[in-house]
C-alpha cells in the first residue's frame, strides 16, 4: 500500500481536543480517496493525550503515534513527524484545529498543479490576544529585514511539502530549528493558500512568551549574521562618540579659560559603555550557544516508542 498523504500533528497536552482533531482530520483525508497516514507526535504530554492516542491507534491503522521521552518542543516534534512520514506529500498541521483541516484540500490541489511547497497564509487571526498579534506581525517583518532569504510573512508551520523537499530537509540537521525558515531557504516552487486562523477552542496556548522568544531568536540567528554586525557597528559608533567627547574636553581644558568638572559625566558614560559591551557580549553569546549545540551534535529527539509503525 503506497501512502500518498502524510499528515503530521504535534501534540502537547491536548487531551480535550485530540479526539475532535482526529475525527476532523480523518473526515477531510477520506475526501481525498487516497491512502493516507496521520502521524501524531506526542511531545512529552503529561495529561491523557498518550492514552487517548494509543486507543485511537488500536482502532485505526491510518494513525501512527510517536511518543517522545520528554518535551522537546514544537519544532522538533514536527521534524520527527516529517522524518517518519512515508507519503508523497506531507502536511504539517497543529493539533488544536486553529488551522482548519479543510484547507488541506486546497493545499493538495496546488500540489497537484506542481507546487513543491504550499504554505497556509494567515489572512486573519481570530481570538488571539492583541499582544500576540502585534508581536507576531512585528516579528515576521523584523525577521525579513534581518535575513538574506525571503521568509514569507504571516506564515506558520501549517504547510504541505513534497517528498523531494522533505528529503532535502533531512540533510539539514540543525538543532535550534526554525523549520519555516529552513524550508524557504531550500527554494523550490512555492505558493500559498490563504486561510483564516481560528481561535483555539479548548485549552490554552502551549506557546508561552518564553517559547515564543526562543523561536524568534532561532529564526533570526539561524538565518542572519546581521546581529553580530550590529554589535560591531554599535561598538564603532560609541568609540567615535566617546573619543570626540574626550577631544572636546581636552580642547576646553587647554584652549579655553573655563573650568572643566567632568567627573559627574563619568558615571553615565561608564554605564552606557558597559551596557553596550554587555549587549554585544550577549549577542555573541547567543551565537556561541548555538555553535555549542551543533558541536555537541546530540540527536534532535529521543523516541520512547512508536505505535502502528510498519
Ligand atoms: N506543541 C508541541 N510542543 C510544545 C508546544 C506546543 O508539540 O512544546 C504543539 C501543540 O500541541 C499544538 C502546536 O504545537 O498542536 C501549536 O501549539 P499552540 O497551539 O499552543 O501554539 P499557538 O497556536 O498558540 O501558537
Ligand atoms: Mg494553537
Amino acid at each position: 500500500m503506497d501512502i500518498i498523504y502524510s499528515v503530521v500533528v504535534p501534540v502537547f497536552n491536548e487531551e480535550q481536543l485530540i479526539i475532535k482533531t482526529y475525527t476532523e482530520l480523518t473526515r477531510v483525508m477520506n475526501l481525498t480517496n487516497k491512502h493516507y497516514e496521520i502521524i501524531f507526535i506526542n511531545d512529552g504530554s503529561i495529561d491523557k493525550s498518550e492514552n487517548i492516542l494509543s486507543d485511537i491507534c488500536k482502532k485505526d491503522k491510518h494513525i501512527k503515534l510517536i511518543n517522545f521521552s520528554r518535551n522537546f518542543g514544537h519544532q522538533i516534534a514536527i521534524t520527527a513527524g516529517m522524518d517518519h512520514a512515508k507519503g508523497l506529500a506531507i502536511i504539517v498541521i497543529d493539533a488544536d484545529l486553529q488551522d482548519p483541516p479543510i484547507v488541506m484540500l486546497d493545499m493538495i490541489e496546488k500540489w497537484k498543479e506542481g507546487y513543491m511547497v504550499v504554505y497556509g497564509k494567515r489572512e486573519k487571526r481570530l481570538g488571539e490576544s492583541l499582544f500576540k498579534k502585534f508581536t507576531a506581525h512585528f516579528f515576521y517583518r523584523f525577521l525579513n529585514s534581518q535575513t538574506n532569504i525571503d521568509i514569507p510573512k504571516d506564515v506558520g508551520d501549517f504547510r504541505l511539502i513534497d517528498r523531494t523537499v522533505l528529503l532535502e530537509l533531512k540533510r539539514l540537521p540543525e538543532h535550534n530549528r526554525y523549520v519555516r525558515g529552513i524550508i524557504s531557504w531550500l527554494g523550490f516552487k512555492q505558493t500559498c493558500v490563504p486561510f483564516v486562523r481560528n481561535a483555539r477552542e479548548i485549552g490554552i496556548t502551549k506557546y508561552p512568551l518564553r517559547k515564543m522568544l526562543k523561536l524568534a531568536f532561532d529564526g533570526i540567528i539561524s538565518f542572519s549574521t546581521k546581529p553580530l554586525k550590529f554589535a560591531t557597528h554599535i561598538g564603532i559608533i560609541s568609540f567615535l562618540g566617546s573619543f570626540s567627547y574626550l577631544l572636546f574636553l581636552m580642547y576646553k581644558k587647554f584652549f579655553t579659560t573655563k573650568y572643566v568638572s567632568g567627573y559627574l559625566f563619568i558615571i553615565p558614560v561608564t554605564l552606557i559603555l558597559n551596557s553596550v559591551i554587555l549587549m554585544c557580549l550577549g549577542i555573541i553569546g547567543e551565537y556561541i550557544a548555538r555553535i555549542y549545540d551543533e558541536a555537541r551534535n546530540r540527536p534532535l529527539y529521543i523516541i520512547k516508542d512508536i505505535i502502528n509503525d510498519d
